[in-house]
């Protein structure tokens, strides 16, 4: 029987989970539930108001957390942990181990299963880093990001007075990557590691100078970083600049004894990264329903789930074909 699966939030990661369940024949989508009107919701699900939720706890057997991870994951988690089991993409770092106890505490009391903090980073680059720094102790980790769409600064260009449109993609720096794995000593900073290229469709009349460098100066966004601004058409722009490509590296450099390097990593190159996010959701959402059948209640992380878990295949077909 197909594993039930419910979507909270219908944004970027609530459509691209709707995406990628076609993609997983094990998997079945009983319903999209919205705090919008379903009306305004453009699912090819059945789409249901939020506030009713309660009523499918007997009819859904995981629950995709899609809400934003600022104010609506937050909120939203714990409540509906009481009833269900979950997985969400919370990427918030510095917040995730109080997330954690808190959907510990309820999903021990409900005997629920909440897996948090899936998708790639948090997520894949997180166990990455995990594997990488048990298998080589002795050593160092970086994380490199892009190239990608950074949402919050291309929203920070689009409020620069002149700025009719614009996105801004980072960039890792690839001299950087080389030099730590040819062994160099490297000084890797976030600033240092990486660059932000922005593209601007500024408004008619507009003074391109100033826009560059209101850009280029803005504090905390774009002075600490090497930052260039490149000035597009609106064409141009809705042609090749729409899209939600992202990625990133996860390197370790380690020593396996004074004489020998290691170079341990894991990249990944997404054209879409909500959908990418949703599809490693999806996977969990599988492992957070046998959690539950074994009765293994509480909050998991990525750290906490044996890999086989995330996968359709038996145990034997696993062992036959993978390793
Ligand atoms: P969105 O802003 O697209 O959606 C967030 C919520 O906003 C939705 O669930 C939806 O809730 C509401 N919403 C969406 N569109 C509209 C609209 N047109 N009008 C009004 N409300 C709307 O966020 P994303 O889906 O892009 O991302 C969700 C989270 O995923 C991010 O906050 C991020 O933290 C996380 N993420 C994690 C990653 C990881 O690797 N761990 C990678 C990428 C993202 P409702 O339907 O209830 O209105």
């Amino acid at each position: 029987m197909a594993i039930k699966i419910g979507i909270v939030g219908y944004g970027n990661l609530g459509k691209g989970v709707e995406t990628e369940l076609a993609l997983n024949p094990d998997m079945e989508l009983t319903g999209v539930f919205t705090r919008r009107d379903p009306a305004q919701v453009p699912s090819n699900a059945a789409v249901y108001p939020l506030d009713e939720i309660t009523d499918f706890k007997d009819k859904i057997d995981v629950l995709i957390l899609c809400g934003g991870s600022k104010s609506d994951i937050p909120v939203q988690a714990p409540v509906l942990q009481q009833n269900f089991h979950t997985v969400n993409s919370y990427d918030n770092h510095a917040e995730i181990p109080a997330h954690f106890d808190s959907i510990n505490e309820t999903a021990l009391t409900n005997q629920t299963v909440g897996v948090i903090a899936t998708g790639w980073d948090p997520g894949l680059f997180s166990l990455n880093r995990l594997v990488a720094e048990s298998v080589l102790p002795k050593g160092e980790t970086y994380t490199f990001w892009g190239k990608g769409v950074s949402q919050g600064h291309s929203d920070a260009i689009r409020r620069v007075a002149g700025v009719k449109l614009g996105v801004q993609y980072t960039l890792p720096n690839d001299d950087l990557i080389t030099e730590i794995k040819e062994g160099k000593e490297v000084s890797y900073t976030k600033t240092s590691s990486h660059k932000r290229v922005c593209y601007v469709v500024p408004e008619e009349g507009a003074d391109k100078e100033g826009i560059t460098k209101d850009i280029q100066t803005m504090k905390d966004y774009f002075a600490e970083y090497e930052s260039e601004v490149h000035f597009i058409n609106e064409a141009e722009f809705y042609q090749q600049h729409t899209g939600m490509p992202h990625g990133g590296r996860v390197i370790r450099r380690g020593y396996t004894d004074e004489a020998n390097m290691a170079v341990y990593e894991f990249s990944l190159d997404l054209d879409s990264n909500p959908q990418f996010t949703a599809a490693a959701a999806i996977a969990y959402a599988r492992a957070a329903y046998r959690l539950a059948q074994e009765k293994q209640y509480g909050a998991k992380t990525v750290f906490d789930i044996a890999p086989a878990y995330l996968s359709p295949k038996s145990g034997a077909e696993l062992r036959k074909e993978l390793l």
